[in-house]
C-alpha cells in the first residue's frame, strides 16, 4: 500500500542521514557520488589540469562543504579547481591552476588542501633526480594501465551524470512533493543514492533536476486524519524542507 511505501522512503532517508552521522564524514560529493579514490583520480588528471564543469547555481541551497545555506548576503562561490559551490568561508585560499596558466584562482578547502599535497610532490626531495625505476612511478604506470573507466568518472558534472534511472541506487520512486502547506504538489521521481537525494522529472531523464545532500536532513511522518496517511517531512535543521506525499497504491512504482 502507499503507506508502505510512504515508510519505505521513510526508512531510505533515514538511513542516509544516519550514515553521515555515523560515519562524521566529510561532505564531499564528488567523491561520494563516484567512489573514487582522490589519489587514483590524481593518476591521470592532477587537480587544476582542467577547468571544471561547474555546477549550476541554482543546484546548490547550501555550501557543499559546511553546508550553510546560502542567502543573498552569504554567496555563492565555484571552486575554480573542481567546480563545486561553496561559501566564501568554505573558499577562502586562493591557488595556481595550470588550465589558468596558474594565475591565483579561488579554490575551496578541499581542493587547496589537495593542490598543496600535489605542490609537495612536484617538489623532488632532497635534489634527486626522479628515476624512472622508482617503486612510486611503476606504481603509477600499472594504475595507468588499468582500463577501469576511470576517465569518465572523474568528470566534477558528476551531480548531471546520475541517470535517473541508476541501478545502484539505495531507493527510487515517484512522489508527490510540495515546498509547504500551501504550495502545489508536484508529481517526480526520487532518487538516493550515496546519500544524496535526486530529483527528476521523470524516471527516465538522464540530467537532474536538483540534488540534495542528505547531510543534516531529518525525516518525520505526518500522522495523517486518516490512519493511512501517505505524507511525511523532510527537515533540515528543524525547518521544514519539502513535504512529500506517497503515490496512490495504483501508480505507486518502484
Ligand atoms: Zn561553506
Ligand atoms: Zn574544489
Amino acid at each position: 500500500s502507499s503507506a508502505t511505501e510512504r515508510d519505505e522512503w521513510l526508512e531510505a532517508i533515514s538511513k542516509s542521514i544516519e550514515e553521515y552521522t555515523k560515519k562524521r564524514i566529510t561532505f564531499n560529493p564528488s567523491k561520494s557520488l563516484e567512489e573514487a579514490d582522490p589519489e587514483k583520480q590524481e593518476e591521470d588528471s592532477p587537480l587544476g589540469s582542467k577547468a571544471p564543469i561547474w555546477i549550476p547555481d541554482t543546484r546548490a541551497t547550501m555550501c557543499m562543504i559546511c553546508t550553510s545555506e546560502f542567502t543573498l548576503t552569504w554567496r555563492r562561490h565555484h571552486c575554480r579547481a573542481c567546480g563545486k559551490i561553496v561559501c566564501q568561508a568554505c573558499s577562502s585560499n586562493k591557488h595556481g591552476l595550470d588550465y589558468m596558466k596558474n594565475q591565483p584562482a579561488r579554490v575551496c578547502d578541499h581542493c587547496f588542501r589537495e593542490l598543496q599535497k600535489q605542490d609537495n610532490q612536484c617538489t623532488p626531495k632532497s635534489g634527486s633526480p626522479v628515476n624512472h625505476k622508482s617503486p612510486s612511478s611503476a606504481l603509477s604506470t600499472v594504475l595507468q594501465s588499468i582500463p577501469s573507466g576511470r576517465k569518465q568518472k572523474k568528470i566534477p558534472a558528476a551531480l548531471k551524470e546520475v541517470s535517473a534511472n541508476t541501478e545502484d541506487s539505495t531507493m527510487s520512486g515517484y512522489l508527490h512533493r510540495s515546498k509547504g502547506s500551501k504550495k502545489p504538489w508536484k508529481h517526480l521521481w526520487f532518487v538516493i543514492k550515496n546519500k544524496v537525494l535526486y530529483t527528476y522529472a521523470a524516471s527516465e531523464d538522464v540530467a537532474a533536476l536538483e540534488s540534495q545532500p542528505l547531510l543534516g536532513f531529518t525525516v518525520s511522518e505526518v500522522k495523517g486524519e486518516n490512519s493511512e496517511s501517505r505524507v511525511f517531512h523532510l527537515l533540515h535543521k528543524n525547518t521544514l524542507f519539502y513535504i512529500f506525499k506517497a503515490d496512490d497504491p495504483h501508480t505507486a512504482q518502484k
